[in-house]
């Protein structure tokens, strides 16, 4: 389809390359690069493989022609290509020549009416410093390119022998995420969310927590990324929303009444089985299928906007509540607030740590006041997350905000620890510290 080609006839004519210069004990490097399309996916996913195809096709036209004539411009498979540069010794010219084809695939291209382009991630590697085989180059170059990538940031990266150890250690991580999903090693913790006009504790956000066996507790920053890139993070959600609901249904045996709201990922969303499965899931559990909340982040959310709408109207039809997590970190388009039949939008804390002082909280400085009001506006109520400071509280309470999580009322903890946070009852006390005029509202 490319009219390039393909891996057998790259592999065999490097193969030959390399044996010729062997046999003419010729050491001059050359470079080889491996590298894969950024978002192609996307394209295909929201557009159709047939106008992905066209857009492949028509974008392999456009690098082609800017090579030079022994440069080979191969497809490995899928959207991962090599560019084989006998003619290029020098590393910083071979990254030119990479940077330049990436501009190229920036420009729009246009396919049946829809204007496309994407990005890419290069790993260049040198012959014979990085390799003297077809397979070691395309390790090396594979492995540079895995580095650039997880930067996330696309652009190219030359391989260096630390590449391969991190890279290793991501495959280790991926294996035992793998062992610990078998045994069960993950597990939720909780936060409180407190209403803010009465200081009572109507909720908790069950966060995901794996237990490892080495290395003891650990949170989402330390595997959530990679176990995303292995396709593992429906299996961790599906653990740690049944740990929670376990839980939940436990505290409300003794008679603490609370919602519980879980996060959950774009594939779980995505998939049309996923009202379903929830409501099987608070059945198996006996926990009340209108206390459950789900958060998604708008990132989840935009991947594949009218699916996701489908899901989140069949579990409202439930009684499921649906918040928006992290609100205005993400695409911030605010058109699919319109889209979406969502309750809730929970202000992301940065917008929370803007507000540092008393001072500052008089002087309304904080986005937070305008995402409050827009909520009001849409007749949705907010939460704010990551409260830490009494200033903050206090502005959030003036402005109107609903509820609040954070530091200031409780990390994360255990379930026996939210055991004994909820026997103590409400945090009325800090609210009456920090603005007593507000509860009486
Ligand atoms: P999130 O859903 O926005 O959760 C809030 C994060 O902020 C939590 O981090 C929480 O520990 C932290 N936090 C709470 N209060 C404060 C505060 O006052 N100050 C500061 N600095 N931080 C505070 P955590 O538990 O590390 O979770 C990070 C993210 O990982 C979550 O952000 C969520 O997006 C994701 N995540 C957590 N559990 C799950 C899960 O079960 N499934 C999925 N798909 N994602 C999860
Ligand atoms: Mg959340
Ligand atoms: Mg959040």
């Amino acid at each position: 389809m490319t009219g390039l080609p393909s891996r057998y006839s790259l592999i065999s004519q490097v193969e030959s390359h390399i044996q010729s210069k062997k046999v003419a004990r010729d050491d001059a490097p050359f470079v080889f690069v491996f590298f894969d399309l950024d978002r192609f996916k996307n394209i295909n996913d929201a557009l159709g493989h047939r106008i992905g195809d066209q857009f492949l096709e028509a974008l392999c036209h456009r690098l082609q022609a800017s090579l030079a004539q022994n440069q080979i411009f191969a497809r490995f498979g899928g959207d991962e290509f090599v560019l084989f540069l006998p003619d290029i010794a020098d590393l910083d010219e071979a990254s030119d020549l990479c940077l330049r084809t990436l501009d190229l695939m920036r420009e729009p291209t246009e396919v049946a009416g829809y204007s496309l382009s994407c990005g890419a991630s290069f790993g260049l590697a040198r012959y014979p410093d990085h390799g003297t085989t077809i397979d070691a180059l395309i390790q090396a170059a594979d492995t540079a390119m895995y580095h650039i990538k997880s930067l996330g940031s696309g652009g190219c990266a030359i391989f260096e022998a630390s590449m391969s150890s991190e890279r290793f250690s991501q495959l280790e991580l991926e294996q035992e995420l793998r062992e610990a999903l078998n045994q069960g090693d993950f597990t939720a913790f909780f936060q409180p969310i407190v209403d803010l006009a009465s200081g009572e504790i109507v909720g908790v956000e069950a966060l995901a927590r794996w237990r490892h066996r080495r290395l003891g507790l650990l949170d989402p920053s330390a595997f959530l990324i990679v176990a995303e890139q292995a396709g593992l993070v429906p299996d961790i959600d599906a653990l740690v929303q049944k740990s929670a609901l376990d839980c939940a249904a436990r505290w409300r045996s003794l008679g603490h009444d609370l919602a519980v709201s879980i996060n959950c990922s774009s594939a779980q969303i995505e998939h049309a089985e996923f009202p379903q499965e929830i409501d099987t899931l608070c059945k198996e559990a006996d926990f009340p299928v209108e206390c459950l909340q789900i958060e998604l982040t708008e990132q989840a959310l935009v991947r594949q906007i009218e699916r996701a709408a489908v899901s989140i109207q069949a579990l409202r039809d439930k009684g499921v509540k649906v918040a928006i997590d992290d609100f205005g970190m993400g695409y911030s388009s605010l058109s699919y607030l319109r889209q979406l039949p969502v309750d809730v939008l929970k202000i992301d804390q940065t917008f929370i740590q803007e507000i540092q002082t008393d001072s500052d909280a008089r002087a309304g400085v904080s986005l937070a006041d305008a995402i409050i009001a827009m909520a009001k506006g849409l007749g949705l109520s907010v939460i704010a997350e990551g409260v830490e400071r009494r200033a903050q509280l206090a502005y959030l309470s003036q402005q109107g905000c609903d509820q609040a999580q954070g530091y200031l009322f409780g990390e994360p903890c255990d379930e026996k620890e939210m055991l004994s946070v909820l026997a103590q009852g409400d945090f009325r006390d800090i609210l009456d510290a920090t603005a007593p005029q507000m509860r009486r509202r």
